[in-house]
C-alpha cells in the first residue's frame, strides 16, 4: 500500500469548520462570561432548538450517541415497558455502537439482515424474527437514509413493540409526509460526533421523543439517576451534554438544512455522472429522506479499487470493514449466517461527500471513478 496524503481528503473538518471560527470564539467568550459550565442556559437553548428542528416535544442532551441509545433502552426498562433479557431487532450491518447499547442495557440483540438496496433493516424479514421476547425494533438510518419507517411502525403496532431509531447519521432526513429523523416511533438517539452532519467539537449526543415519561427518565438517568439534587431515584450515569458543545451546536444548527441540501446536490451529481459498470452506486429515490452522511459505492474487487483511489489521490473510508457479528468483542454471534451483511462489508467503499468539497474536486472524483 502506498501511503501518500490524498490530494482530496475524505473529510477535512478543519476547513469545513473554518467558517465558524470567529463565531465560535465569540461563543467561547460568552461561555466564559456565563460562569456556568454544566447544564446551563446553552444546553436548555440547544435542547429546545433541536426538538423544534426534529418536530418532537422533547430533546434531552447527553454525552454522546452511544449513551443516548443506551439511556433510551434503560429508560424503557425502568418504565417497565421492556424487561432485562428481552429481544431487540437490529440491522446486522449497523455501526457497532447500536449493538453495544443493547448489550449495555441488559437486552438481547437479534441481528436481522439488511435490504441490500437501502442498507437498512429489511422490512420483509422483520416479522419472522419476532418471538415472545421481542419488545423493540431498533432501526438505524444508515449512511443518512431513513429506514422504511412506515412499514416498521406498522409491524411494531401490530405486534405491540416499541420503535427506537438510531438517527446518529441522519440529522434532518425527512419522509415524504414531512416527518423528520428523530420523530419516528417512540424515541430516537443522535450523535454529534465531529464528523456527523451536525458535528460538535468533541463528544455530544441527544435523545428526541414525544414521550414525556421517557424524556424525564433519560434526563434523570444521564445525571446519576437524580432529578432532584442529591436524591437518586435510579442507578444513573454521568452523561450530560456539555454546555460549550451545546453553544457551538446552536451555531452550526442554523446551517444544517442548507448543508444537507448541498450534500444532496453532490449526491445527485455523482449519481448522474458516475458511469462505470464496475462501480455500483447507492439507491436513492431523490427525496429528502437521505442526507448523505456517507456516499457508499460497492465494488467486487475492493482492494484493487482502493489502491486505484490511493494512486489517484482520492481519500476514502470503509463503513465498515468488519461486520459486528465477526468482531472479537461480539463472538457469541460469530456462528450466525448473515450472507447479505457479509457481502456488504466486503464490497462497500465511502467516497468523499461533504460540504467542503470544491466543484473541481467533485469533477475530479467523478472523472477518476469513470476511468477506473
Ligand atoms: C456515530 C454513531 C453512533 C455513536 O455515536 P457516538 O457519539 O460516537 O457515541 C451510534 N450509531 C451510529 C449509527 C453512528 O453512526
Amino acid at each position: 500500500m502506498t501511503n501518500h496524503k490524498p490530494s482530496i481528503p475524505f473529510l477535512d473538518l478543519y476547513t469545513i469548520n473554518g467558517r465558524y471560527h470567529e463565531k465560535l470564539k465569540s461563543r467561547f467568550s460568552d461561555f466564559l462570561d456565563s460562569g456556568t459550565y454544566i447544564r446551563g442556559g446553552f444546553v436548555n437553548e440547544f435542547e429546545e432548538a433541536y426538538a423544534k428542528f426534529c418536530g418532537t416535544q422533547y430533546c434531552v442532551g447527553v454525552g454522546n450517541g452511544l449513551d443516548a441509545l443506551t439511556l433510551i433502552l434503560r429508560g424503557y426498562i425502568e418504565l417497565g415497558k421492556v424487561n432485562p433479557g428481552d429481544e431487540v431487532l437490529v440491522a446486522a450491518n449497523t455501526f457497532v455502537a447500536t449493538i453495544l447499547s443493547i448489550k449495555y442495557s441488559g437486552l438481547k440483540p437479534v441481528l436481522v439482515e439488511p435490504d441490500e438496496k437501502r442498507f437498512n433493516l429489511d422490512v420483509h424479514l422483520i416479522e419472522q424474527y419476532i418471538t415472545e421476547k421481542t419488545k423493540v425494533i431498533l432501526p438505524t438510518h444508515l449512511y443518512g437514509q431513513l429506514a422504511q419507517m412506515k412499514e416498521i411502525n406498522e409491524i411494531a403496532k401490530k405486534n405491540n413493540l416499541l420503535v427506537i431509531s438510531d438517527a446518529a447519521q441522519a440529522h434532518g432526513a425527512k419522509s415524504n409526509n414531512g416527518i423528520s429523523a428523530g420523530n419516528f416511533g417512540d424515541a430516537s438517539s443522535f450523535s454529534f460526533y465531529p464528523a456527523k452532519n451536525l458535528g460538535a467539537f468533541g463528544d455530544a449526543g441527544a435523545v428526541t421523543t414525544n414521550d414525556a415519561a421517557l424524556a424525564t427518565i433519560v434526563r434523570s438517568l444521564s445525571n446519576y439517576g437524580s432529578s432532584k439534587k442529591y436524591e437518586n431515584g435510579y442507578l444513573g450515569v454521568n452523561s450530560r451534554l456539555d454546555e460549550l458543545q451545546a453553544s457551538f451546536l446552536l451555531e452550526k444548527l442554523k446551517d444544517l438544512e442548507e448543508d444537507n441540501k448541498i450534500r444532496r446536490q453532490i449526491a445527485k451529481k455523482y449519481l448522474s455522472e458516475i458511469k462505470n459498470e464496475k462501480i455500483q452506486l447507492p439507491f436513492w429515490d431523490g427525496s429528502e429522506n437521505h442526507v448523505f452522511h456517507l456516499f457508499v459505492v460497492r465494488v467486487t474487487n475492493r482492494d484493487k479499487f482502493c489502491h486505484y483511489l490511493e494512486e489517484a489521490g482520492i481519500g476514502y473510508l470503509i463503513h465498515y470493514p468488519i461486520p459486528p457479528h465477526h468482531q472479537k468483542a461480539l463472538k457469541q454471534f460469530s456462528n450466525l449466517s448473515l450472507p447479505i451483511t457479509e457481502k456488504i462489508h466486503k464490497e462497500v467503499v465511502s467516497i468523499p461527500l461533504n460540504i467542503g468539497l470544491e466543484n473541481y474536486q467533485i469533477e475530479q472524483i467523478i472523472m477518476t471513478l469513470n476511468q477506473y
